[in-house]
Formats: structure tokens, C-alpha cells, sequence
């Protein structure tokens, strides 16, 4: 455990520090969600007490730029005052029935016109809750049993799902986790991410065995690795031709990256999605849908069962539809526009200090990989060349200066619609020194006339 006293970092956080040891005596580490723990970076996790638009404020009064963003739902920014009167005038009216509302319809809705192949949904309380449900509706549906999933994504903490993720399995370095059966295990196939062939080679032997394969719709759990142009639609084609299903997993990226998520990136007709973050505005709500026929096993139609006391709870449902409805194609070129700005001055700040470094994006999503070499990143095996004491250095160098990125170097930056003016600013006026602090923390500096170039998705 890092102490405050060890921390290395000239700054202080003695109200978080308190708090933080006080959470290590009611619950494990400290925290409710691994990675909010900084045990990759070290120091101190700051406690929150409030935020608004871009900004974060923790519990010793030091405000920051927030560009994780609640780990994406906040694409609004903090408190949209729309979302707050959505919600508190929601939770006025009743906080949950355990009976169908009409605004659980509205939000299916709202998600069945943005992405096309989807004519059903059934609302959920997380993205893993979401992927679980339609990992059990793909294998009762086809009756099969295996399931292939990409090293380095992460779908949330499914135990079928957790061999080789990404996300806090990643930035802990973790195994594969103790308390997950063999069983449980043994009917996942681990392949390497934007690896066509091996999935043709899995699918030559056991394809009638596979009922779905199931990846990110562009990773971003293993820092920012969109998939290689044709890679989503290559996967349709397989799994179609064996009789299995595509579930492509739009919890990050799903209307975050455009109106309609990946999918308006990119669209592959996958059987089924899955979503959270951005549709709950910040509230645990979450959904899965796709093709009607298939939906239509899921109980009380079907004989696959799935619930939820709390599915499509009232308030967080008018946080999503709030969200999403705010959601105006302004929101989106905003943030391709500030995240292309974050980019070209991460890059720049970081090639001005001899730092080699990759630039990774999908749409607005975007991570720096402090890789030796500067190619391309292309899966997990790619991403764990970083050097990650570069990140920390850099991590801490930017939160000293009042901007507050992933305490990880797995994990995905997330801008918002806010973020402009002096928020911008701040991040910009950090970047050098940050970089410098990343030069002096690791390896052989870059020879400076080195290419940068940046991987699009
Ligand atoms: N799927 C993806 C792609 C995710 O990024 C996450 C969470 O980060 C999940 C699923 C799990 O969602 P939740 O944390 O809401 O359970």
C-alpha cells in the first residue's frame, strides 16, 4: 500500500490521504473499483466532492480538469443542469417502482434510432450486467457453448470474461482471477486482438461449437487500440458463416464516439450490442439489444431467463434520456475537436522532450502509449511494451499541475463537451513539463528527427 508519506510527488493531499486510509478499514484497498486506487501510478487517489462542467474538485479544495469523465459517461460534462433537472425531477415523482414506465420505452428508443441493427432492448444496471445478459442469450439461443473474446478487452467482470482483460485487470498486472471456476473458463477462447487469422483458425476447428464472439467494438481498455480497418466486419463474416453470433460491445465507445457510438463509425451489423456509461448520464443504467427474433428468446418471451429489481429505474433512466437528447452533433465535433487539440500537444509536448510515444485514437477516445518503437499498437501484446514509469511520471507531473487523467496507463482519456477555455488552457500550458517529467523518468530518449504519426480510427 502507498503511504503519503512515501509518496515521491511534491504535493499533498492530506484530506484524501485521511480518507483513504480511513476507506482501507471498511473495504478492500480502499475503494469500491480497483483502478481508483492509483496503485499503478502511486500516491494518493483523490476523494471527490463535487464537480461541475470540466472541472472536478477534491476533498482538500484543489479543482482539476477532469479528463476521465466518471470513465466516460460524462460527455455532457459534470452537472449538466439539463441531466440535473431531468433527474431530480424523475426522483420527485419516485425513485422506483419495480413496474414498467414510459420513459423506459423512450430510452429503448432513443437507442434503437441511433443504431440500426438493434429493433430490441432490455434496459440493465451495468455494463457488465449488460454483457453477461447477452453472453447467457447468445449460448441459449444457439444452444453452443464456447465463446471467443480478444487479450486486452475488457467487458466488465463476467467471470467467463476475465481471462486476459483489460482495464483494472491490466493495470494490476492480475492473472487470471481466483474464484473463476475452470468451468467458467474453460468455454472462453482467448484470441489476440485485430488477428483475423486466428480467428479462422479457431473457427476451422470448433466453429460449431462457438456461440459468439464477443469484442470491443475499438478496444479501449488496453489504452485506445481501434480495430484495423475491416477487422469488425471481418468478424461478421466469420461468425455468420459458422452459424454464430457477433456481439460487439459499445459500453465505452457507444454514443460517445458519435450519435450513434461506434456503429456510426464503423458499421458492422453485429446480432447483438451492448451499452452503458454515456446512456446513463452518469447513473448506473446500461442495455443490450439487437435483432428482434433473437431478443425474443429472453424471458418473458423466450425461455432465457434475465431481471432485475432495479432494470430501467426511473431516475436513471431520465438521467440517459436527458444525456443522450443533449447529445447534438455540436457535443461530438466539440470533442473531435478538443481531443484532436489534446493529441497534437500531448504529441508535440512529448516529441519536444525526446519522449517516443504513440498517439492512439477511436473518434474522440484517445490514450498515449509510451512504447519504445512508435509503431502501431495493435493489441495487448503491443501495449504492454509501454514504459509505464514514463506514465506515472507523467500521471502525477499533470495532476501537481490540476488535471486529472486515468490513474492507469490501460486506460482511455475521456474528454467532454465542456472542456474549452480555461480548462483547455490548464491542460495545454501542463503538457511540457509533463513531458519532461515522463523524459526523466525512463528509457533512451527518441532521436529527434523521428516521425510522429497517429493511428485514426
Ligand atoms: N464493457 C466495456 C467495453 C467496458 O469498458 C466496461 C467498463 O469499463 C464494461 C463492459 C463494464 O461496464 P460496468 O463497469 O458498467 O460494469
Amino acid at each position: 500500500m502507498t503511504s503519503p508519506d512515501s509518496s515521491p510527488f511534491p504535493y499533498e493531499a492530506p484530506v484524501s490521504a485521511a480518507l483513504f486510509a480511513r476507506g482501507q478499514e471498511i473495504t478492500p484497498g480502499g475503494v469500491n473499483s480497483p483502478v481508483r486506487a492509483f496503485r499503478a501510478v502511486g500516491g494518493t487517489p483523490r476523494f471527490m466532492v463535487e464537480a461541475a462542467g470540466p472541472w472536478i474538485t477534491d476533498a482538500d479544495g484543489r479543482r482539476y480538469v477532469d479528463l476521465v469523465s466518471s470513465w466516460g459517461p460524462m460527455l455532457l460534462g459534470h452537472a449538466h443542469p439539463a441531466v440535473v433537472d431531468a433527474v431530480a425531477s424523475a426522483a420527485r415523482r419516485g425513485l422506483s417502482f419495480g413496474a414498467p414506465t414510459e420513459g423506459e420505452l423512450e430510452l429503448a428508443e432513443e437507442i434503437r434510432s441511433r443504431v440500426a441493427p438493434v429493433e430490441r432492448v432490455r434496459l440493465v444496471n451495468s455494463g457488465t450486467e449488460a454483457v453477461l445478459s447477452a453472453v447467457r442469450l447468445a449460448r441459449g439461443a444457439t444452444g453452443r457453448p464456447l465463446l471467443v473474446k480478444f487479450a486486452g478487452n475488457y467487458h466488465g467482470h463476467v467471470d467467463a470474461l476475465l481471462a486476459s482483460a483489460g482495464s483494472g485487470v491490466a493495470t494490476l498486472g492480475l492473472p487470471d482471477t481466483p474464484g473463476v471456476t475452470t468451468g467458467a473458463a474453460a468455454d472462453t477462447i482467448v484470441l489476440p486482438y485485430n488477428d483475423v487469422a486466428a480467428v479462422e483458425a479457431v473457427f476451422a476447428e470448433r466453429g460449431s461449437d462457438i456461440a459468439a464472439v464477443i469484442s470491443e467494438a475499438a478496444a479501449g481498455n488496453m489504452g485506445v487500440v481501434p480495430p484495423l480497418d475491416g477487422f469488425n466486419s471481418e468478424l461478421r463474416r466469420i461468425t455468420a458463416t459458422h452459424g454464430a453470433l457477433l456481439i460487439l460491445d459499445e459500453v465505452m465507445t457507444g454514443f460517445r464516439v458519435s450519435r450513434s457510438g461506434w456503429y456510426g463509425l464503423d458499421p458492422v451489423d453485429a446480432d447483438l450490442f451492448t451499452f452503458g456509461k454515456v446512456m446513463g448520464g452518469g447513473l448506473p443504467a446500461a442495455a443490450f439489444g439487437g435483432r428482434a427474433d433473437l431478443m425474443a428468446h429472453l424471458a418473458p418471451s423466450g425461455p432465457v431467463y434475465q431481471a432485475g429489481t432495479l432494470s430501467g429505474n426511473p431516475v436513471a433512466v431520465a438521467a440517459g434520456l436527458a444525456t443522450l437528447r443533449n447529445c447534438t452533433d455540436d457535443v461530438y465535433a466539440h470533442c473531435d475537436e478538443v481531443s484532436a487539440v489534446l493529441r497534437g500537444a500531448a504529441s508535440a509536448a512529448l516529441f519536444a522532450a525526446g519522449v517516443p510515444h504513440r498517439v492512439q485514437q477511436a473518434g474522440n477516445m484517445f490514450s498515449i502509449f509510451f512504447v519504445p518503437d512508435e509503431r502501431r499498437v495493435r493489441n495487448y501484446d503491443d501495449a504492454r511494451t509501454q514504459d509505464v514509469a514514463r506514465y506515472t511520471a507523467f500521471f502525477h507531473a499533470l495532476l501537481a499541475r490540476g488535471v486529472y487523467l486515468p490513474p492507469s496507463a490501460f486506460e482511455a482519456w475521456f474528454v467532454n463537451a465542456q472542456l474549452g477555455g480555461e480548462a483547455l488552457d490548464r491542460v495545454l500550458e501542463a503538457l511540457p513539463a509533463a513531458a519532461r517529467a515522463a523524459a526523466a523518468a525512463g528509457g533512451d530518449p527518441r532521436p529527434a528527427d523521428q516521425d510522429l504519426s497517429e493511428v485514426s480510427s
